[in-house]
């Protein structure tokens, strides 16, 4: 199956079934050439409406599946998945520019394993034991679904995260309908064509696609929409939290992030520059949990920079179909730009760039390709140090004691994830509880697991993806009391009023 015979009847999927969007037409830019790559028709407010409905419906019946028979269709979905592997990596690959490489090995084989993780937690959904808390009453407690997800996805890792949000929602019994980011809607389609094949019902699962403002906000404000999940930058977290708040309604952020690199002055200094160019280069730094401030114990700073700088300037850029290619383009031509604006202004400001911090010539002049960068220089006040570059572009600042270097750390507005590299496992313990972050890696710095939680601290926002946490946010605690007490007018009643003759 092609990417285009797949959409052929067009990118919204509803109830079942890919259909035409009755919303404006937009053209899908391929990053690593500039050139026109497809051609979307999105879904308008009409289209949404009718996910909406669809979702609804499907929810009576899905909502009432055994956890077994919800967990049979997920595990036939993974391996639907798994036997999509190739098309699911290429298409990744076109529409984000990132290597094939990092599609083939991460963004597929993640997704997989995430869908065989939901597979089995669908099953394992846990609450207290029933009980006797209360004289009189056995209370009990019911894990239910919450209804219908509205979702909304980035750009960065659409396939992952379409699995991240619909796979928990639809596990713990809920129907969904998401929007992922119009830049990026092939492989949330792929992913829906497949838990189609896999025999998930129609309407559990429903994609639409098209901006924000054209059909994001009407899908936020949906009053058939039971809860909002949100995956994107703080701004519109901040508006979708605003909009959602008018029907007080659920929501679940994973928003921007500003990952701290703490290197102590015991750490593998080897180990420390090879992780710090994988974790800040990652996906073209197009990663809430990239390392994108690396704070270095003052007798390491020299070494490690040049290291880093050393080793940036290996990094292979270019067509990121090529197997041999570490770092394609970035997503659009307009980010690289402003990727690169943010080292301009640094290089102004006086800060010294010592590896990239240019967009590379000759074959790669046409597309948004821009070279592994490292700053350092610029001050922890700076823009570059304070604000989400998204790009593959590292600042680096020196620090005197541990104290100052884990402060540093959570000078921040954000707190997704962070990382320190130490040999000490005083160092490594403290750095584990004092850093506000909701991940943070010891030694390591990107590795994600389907069975950890996923999430925020600060501005990156608040609820868990992956791992049995994240059931939690999708569904809703009910207690049941069932009273046992037989007379007709309770001790407690008499609290209330009193038994008179
Ligand atoms: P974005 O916030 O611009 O867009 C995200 C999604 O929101 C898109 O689908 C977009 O169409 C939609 N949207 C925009 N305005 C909207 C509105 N007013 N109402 C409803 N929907 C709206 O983010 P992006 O540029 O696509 O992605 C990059 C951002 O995502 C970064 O900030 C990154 O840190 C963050 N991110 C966070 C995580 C995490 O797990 N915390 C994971 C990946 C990306």
């Amino acid at each position: 199956m092609t990417q285009e015979t797949t959409f052929a009847a067009g990118h919204q999927f509803i109830d079942g079934r890919y259909r035409q969007g009755r919303g404006g037409e937009a053209k899908r830019v391929n990053p690593a050439t500039g050139e026109v790559a497809e051609c979307i028709r999105y879904a308008d407010i009409g289209d949404v409406d009718d996910a909406v409905t669809a979702a609804g419906r499907a929810y009576h019946t899905w909502s009432r599946a055994t956890p077994g028979e919800r967990s049979d269709v997920i595990h036939r979905l993974a391996s639907e998945l798994d036997k999509r592997a190739g098309q699911l990596a290429a298409v990744e690959t076109a529409q984000t520019g990132k290597s094939i490489r990092l599609s083939t090995r991460f963004d597929v084989p993640g997704t997989v394993d995430n869908a065989s993780f939901f597979a089995g937690a669908a099953r394992q959904l846990t609450g207290l034991a029933a009980g006797e808390y209360g004289a009189g009453g056995t209370s009990m407690i019911r894990r239910e679904p919450i209804g219908v997800i509205g979702s909304i996805a980035p750009w960065n890792y659409p396939l992952q995260m379409a699995a991240w949000k619909i796979l928990p929602a639809i596990a713990a019994g809920n129907t969904i309908v998401l929007k992922p980011s119009e830049l990026t809607p092939g492989t949330a389609l792929l992913f829906a064509g497949a838990a189609r094949d896999a025999g998930i019902p129609d309407g559990v699962i429903n994609i639409v696609t098209g901006t924000g403002a054209g059909i994001g906000e009407h899908l936020v404000t949906h009053p058939g929409v039971a809860m909002v999940s949100f995956t994107g930058s703080t701004a519109v977290g901040r508006r979708i939290m605003e909009l959602a708040s008018r029907s007080a309604k659920r929501v679940h952020l994973e928003l921007g992030g500003k990952a701290p690199f703490v290197v102590f002055d015991d750490a593998g200094l080897e180990a420390a520059a090879h992780g710090a160019v994988a974790g800040a280069i990652i996906n073209g730094g197009q990663d809430c949990t990239a390392a994108t401030r690396a704070y270095v114990q003052a007798p390491l700073f020299d070494a490690f920079t040049a290291r880093v700088a050393e080793l940036m300037d290996r990094v292979v850029v270019g067509d990121p179909a090529d197997e041999d290619t570490d770092l394609g383009p970035l997503i659009s031509h307009t980010h690289r730009d402003r990727v690169a604006g943010f080292v301009e202004r640094a290089r102004a400001a006086g800060a010294k760039v010592l590896a990239g911090g240019y967009a590379p010539g000759g074959e790669l002049a046409a597309g948004a390709f821009y070279r592994p960068t490292l700053v350092t220089g610029a001050p922890q006040e700076s823009e570059i140090v304070r604000e989400e570059v998204f790009g593959p572009v590292l600042a680096a600042l020196p620090f005197e004691s541990d104290d100052e270097g884990l402060a540093l750390a959570n000078d921040t507005a954000y707190g997704l994830a962070a990382s320190a590299w130490t040999r000490s496992l005083d160092r490594s313990l403290r750095a584990g509880a004092e850093i506000q972050a909701g991940c943070v890696w010891i030694n390591e710095h990107i590795p994600i697991v389907s069975e950890m939680p996923h999430g925020g601290y600060k501005a990156s926002g608040f609820g868990k993806d992956m791992s049995a946490y994240s059931l939690e946010e999708y569904t809703n605690i009910k207690h049941v009391m069932l009273g046992r007490d037989k007379s007709t007018h309770k001790d407690w009643h008499d609290t209330v009023f009193r038994q008179r003759a």
